[in-house]
């Protein structure tokens, strides 16, 4: 087919949209012609009656009426007068010459639409939209000043043959058919433009309405999909930048003053025993049939003993030793408050609420920006509301723990309990998370990506929804080992105060 710059050119080409067919595109404007012929024809001669009228009594078209009386008569006139016998000549080109030519024909109908729109769109400022308007006493004063006559009582006063009423009828009637005219003829053209029954071409029959339907549709979503997300981000931003001020500094934590037995007053007094628990081996069979908590407690019966079963030169290869050795492999696992091995037969139990800590430093996921972006700022499909776990985060719960700990005040334990937890939360934060005593690094809950430094969000791992709980770090600034730069000089401090929290508290 011919016009092969209709399919795009440039390098730019239209969406692909169904094809179409030339043959119902040719039966569209046939039939549309024909439901035109009446109107079309009554129209023309209505505006001829009128437009002679005004035509033999200029006055008509002056002060104080519409100027434009005349001149829209005449469009009217014209445009239907040449679109009546267009239809039977269109009609039969249509019959001969097809293609490309229905596009010719259809700017013919354009041309002819848009010269009867100005006529019908000029008489809509001086004619009564509907025949209640040609109604007495009404019509006597139609858009005149109080006691001057109305252009229709001027012009029923000319022709002397016909009341106000009667001529502002004829010219609606003939008006109201112009109108359907035009929209029937609009019809025709936009079948004959858009004729191309090509996939790609700009004049396929469907293009408008998918143009229409982009328009309709396109900035809504456009407003949904980029700038409400982008504007959630930047509120965000702002939000944690806010409160990155508020949350720069680590979190005191207060060791618990140790125990110290006094050894003073022990004297050993079989030191043959001593030589035998030095055994390391010896020492481990006898631990493997006690609890963690009688170890403690079989140490600390004097100095002798407690150096034997905790050397401390080699505490570090001795306690995991121990604690791997003691209590029941099955059921082992830390003291919820301090970590001390416990087991099924030497844990202790209390109803104590629960630590909301305990939730974020297990559960909570950091998110990168761009993840954050695409599965919360966008609200995508099965997008999931703020966590609201925190309501349950304190509810009463059975906790397991040594029975040292569960002798203790339980408000102070829970209060160290929790400033441990944000630390934790804050270490995660920089990167760092302690499994089973080591650290392993952090990367991002969704990407898995390396996480930089910068602001930084939360998801909880429960609910799915974005933690904004506080104990979370917002921002994290460049990574640095805070473990090690905490202290005004390096050389002050002792070897212990440079190990990591964490690394005392998983020894214990
Ligand atoms: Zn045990
Ligand atoms: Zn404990
Ligand atoms: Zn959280
Ligand atoms: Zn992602
Ligand atoms: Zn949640
Ligand atoms: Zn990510």
């Amino acid at each position: 087919m011919a016009l092969d710059f209709l399919t795009g050119c440039f390098g730019w080409r239209p969406t692909k949209l169904s094809r179409a067919s030339e043959k119902h595109t040719r039966g569209w404007i046939w039939a549309l012609k024909l439901v035109l012929v009446i109107p079309c024809a009554i129209a023309a001669f209505g505006a001829r009656d009128s437009y002679l009228r005004v035509q033999r009594h200029p006055e008509l078209s002056q002060e104080p009426y519409n100027e434009n009386v005349r001149l829209s008569l005449l469009l009217t006139y014209i445009g239907g007068i040449a679109i009546f016998p267009w239809l039977f000549i269109s009609s039969a080109l249509l019959l001969q010459w097809q293609g490309p030519w229905i596009l010719l024909y259809g700017l013919v109908d354009f041309g002819l639409a848009i010269t009867l729109a100005v006529g019908v769109g000029l008489q809509a400022e001086f004619l009564p939209g509907s025949f209640k308007g040609c109604n007495f006493p009404k019509v006597e004063g139609w858009q005149v000043a109080p006691g001057q006559k109305s252009m229709f009582a001027l012009a029923a006063e000319l022709d002397g043959n016909s009341t106000a009423k009667g001529v502002c009828k004829g010219m609606v009637s003939a008006w109201t058919l112009a109108v359907s005219t035009l929209f029937f003829q609009m019809l025709v053209a936009y079948v004959g433009i858009f004729f191309d029954e090509r996939e790609w071409s700009i004049l396929n029959p469907m293009r408008p309405v998918v143009w229409l339907i982009v328009a309709l549709i396109g900035p809504p979503i456009i407003i949904h999909d980029r700038l409400f997300p982008k504007i959630r981000l930047t509120f965000s931003y702002l939000k944690k930048t806010f409160f990155r001020m508020q949350f720069t500094r680590d979190v005191k934590i207060e060791q618990p003053p140790q125990f110290k037995p006094p050894y003073e007053f022990f004297q050993v007094s079989n030191p043959k025993l001593m030589d035998v628990l030095i055994i390391e081996h010896v020492l481990l069979n006898i631990v493997d049939y006690m609890h963690y908590e009688d170890v403690v407690n079989f140490s600390l019966v004097s100095r002798a003993v407690r150096e034997a079963v905790f050397p401390p030169g080699d505490l570090v290869h001795r306690v995991p030793k121990l604690k791997e050795r003691c209590c029941e492999a099955a059921t082992k696992k830390g003291c919820l408050y301090c970590n001390k091995r416990i087991c099924f037969w030497c844990k202790a139990q209390r109803f104590l609420p629960g630590l909301p800590g305990r939730r974020h430093v297990t559960t909570c996921q950091p998110y990168c920006r761009k993840c954050y972006y695409h599965h919360f700022a966008r609200h995508p499909r099965g997008y999931k509301k703020p966590c609201k776990c925190r309501i349950t985060d304190r509810s009463h719960e059975f906790q397991d723990m040594c029975r040292a700990c569960a002798s203790k005040d339980p408000v102070q334990m829970q209060t160290i309990r929790h400033k441990r937890y944000q630390q934790e939360a804050r270490d995660i934060g920089y990167g760092r998370r302690v499994l089973n005593g080591e650290a392993v690094k952090v990367f991002c809950g969704c990407c898995k990506g390396e996480l930089k430094s910068g602001i930084r969000w939360w998801v909880c791992g429960k609910c799915k929804g974005e933690c904004r709980d506080a104990i979370h770090p917002p921002y994290v600034g460049k990574r640095r080992d805070r473990d090690v730069e905490s202290g005004e000089n390096e050389d002050e401090k002792t070897e212990e105060a440079k190990e990591p929290w964490w690394r005392k508290w998983s020894a214990l």
